[in-house]
This record gives C-alpha cells, sequence and structure tokens, in this order.
C-alpha cells in the first residue's frame, strides 16, 4: 500500500487489507492441498473493492513503482538459471498471475500467486484459470512433480520421410490425476507444438555434424555416443529437459539412425 502515493487514495485498499490478507491466506491452504482445481468454487473477491481496483493495484502500482522493485525482481529472480519454470527454456522475464488476477481479486499482489515466466508461456497462458474439468498447471512453488521425471519424447518418421521427434507424459509410478494435470501444462503452454519445433534445430544440427564434421566416418556406435553425451550437456542436469528427452529420442530410434542415415 506504500506504494502509492496519494493518501486518499489507499483509504479504501488499507479497509480492504484484512480480506486480502484472509484470500491470500485461503490461496496457500488450496495450493499445500493441491486443490487449486477447487479455487473457481471458492470466493476470492474482495468485498470492500470491485475486482477493477485489485487490478489496477497490481497495473498501475504494483508492477510499476520504484517501492516494489525489489520485490518483483526478488520474484523473477527466484527462478532456477533465470529459467521459465513453465517451459524450462525461455528466459524469466515477466510475471505470471498463477490464478489469473481478472478472475480472483484477492490474490492479485500475492506473491506466492506471482510465477516468473517467459513472454511466451505468458502469453500462452492468458487467464487460464482451474476448474473441476480443467485440471490445474503446475506451480512451481507447491509441486514436487516438477523434480519427477515426467517428458518423454520419441522419434517418428514424418511426413516426406522427415523426423519429427513428439513429446509425451509418463510417469515412473501410474497416477492418472498428476498425468491429467502434466498433460494439461503441456497443452496451456503449447509444449506440445513448441518442444516438436525446438527439436527440429536439434534434428537439422545433428544432420549438418554428419554431412560436414564425420561425413563418411560415422559410425551407429559414434553417433549413438554422440547423442548420448548431448542429451546430458544439453539437459544440464535438469530433468524434464525437452532437449535432454529429444536427444534421447534421436539416440534409441533404430529406424533414424540406421535407416534414415545409413549408418551401421
Ligand atoms: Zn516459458
Amino acid at each position: 500500500m506504500k506504494s502509492i502515493k496519494k493518501s486518499d487514495d489507499r483509504i479504501p485498499y488499507l479497509a480492504a487489507a484484512p480480506t486480502v490478507q484472509a484470500k491470500c491466506d485461503a490461496f496457500e491452504l488450496l495450493a499445500s492441498n493441491g486443490q487449486f482445481d477447487e479455487a473457481e468454487g471458492r470466493n476470492f473477491k474482495v468485498a470492500e473493492l470491485n475486482d477493477s481496483a485489485m487490478v489496477d493495484l497490481y497495473d498501475k502500482q504494483f508492477s510499476r513503482n520504484q517501492s516494489t522493485e525489489i520485490l518483483r525482481n526478488g520474484i523473477k529472480n527466484a527462478a532456477k538459471n533465470a529459467l521459465c519454470p513453465y517451459c524450462g527454456e525461455g528466459f524469466a522475464s515477466e510475471l505470471d498471475h498463477y490464478l489469473p488476477k481478472t478472475k480472483f481479486a484477492g490474490t492479485t499482489v500475492h506473491p506466492a500467486n506471482l510465477v516468473p515466466a517467459c513472454g511466451d508461456c505468458n502469453f500462452a497462458k492468458l487467464a487460464y484459470k482451474p476448474g473441476p474439468d480443467k485440471p490445474a498447471i503446475l506451480h512451481p512453488y507447491f509441486d514436487a512433480a516438477f523434480d519427477l521425471p515426467w517428458l518423454t519424447a520419441t522419434l517418428a518418421n514424418g511426413p516426406l520421410g522427415t523426423p519429427v521427434v513428439d513429446f509425451g507424459v509418463s510417469l515412473p509410478v501410474p497416477a492418472p490425476e498428476l498425468e491429467a494435470r502434466l498433460k494439461q501444462h503441456m497443452t496451456v503452454f503449447k509444449l506440445w507444438e513448441r518442444f516438436s519445433t525446438w527439436s527440429a534445430q536439434s534434428l537439422d544440427n545433428f544432420a549438418t555434424l554428419l554431412r560436414t564434421e564425420y561425413g563418411a566416418s560415422m559410425t551407429l556406435a559414434r553417433a549413438q555416443e554422440h547423442l548420448q553425451l548431448t542429451s546430458i550437456q544439453q539437459s544440464g542436469g535438469r530433468v524434464n529437459s525437452w532437449e535432454g528427452a529429444a536427444h534421447m529420442a534421436m539416440l534409441e530410434s533404430e529406424w533414424y539412425l540406421s535407416v534414415h542415415f545409413g549408418l551401421t
């Protein structure tokens, strides 16, 4: 509230502060119980203020004022390796409202509802809100699933014989509810398409390497060794790295190495 310059303008916000605090507490309770899909059925409105006043508090005060800059940067800097936790690839340059600010007024300026994200993920997600038929996407502060290995990839013989990497979700231990959330996460952030498109570059790089650097001297064993090493290097120790998964898919495809490139 200190960010609001004119003291008269602060009065309605100060009056609403206990309600906002109660909504933030309710958010954290849902989060720690893994019940984001129940958020829509709960009342996250701030009775003392209309929704647009809370959106204004974020858009015109929190996201712009110098007094909140340290807090904003602190949230952004919490992103591991400065990477967007939603996709694991883009630069975490923005703040995304996990529960959209237009629909959950009470959590508009709650730091636990603000997730560092890349511009592409923030744009793809828009105002997605979980609900009974819409599984919650992963929340990096609360979901242990970020540390489970669940991203898989396979290499397919695409149209016109062009190799294509397709991504999938598979958990080490069956957990249908979590699997539905992971698939929804991939869908909401368009990661099925984005990972596949990015992998096209990896396929190009490998084809160029075979053509130029190794030429006729490349063997199947050397190619497999190269892809294994590249998979480890590119994933940088991160689970669910699309690059790691893509290179493993290239390594494991007999068609790709033996038929498409004719390696023996
Ligand atoms: Zn992202």
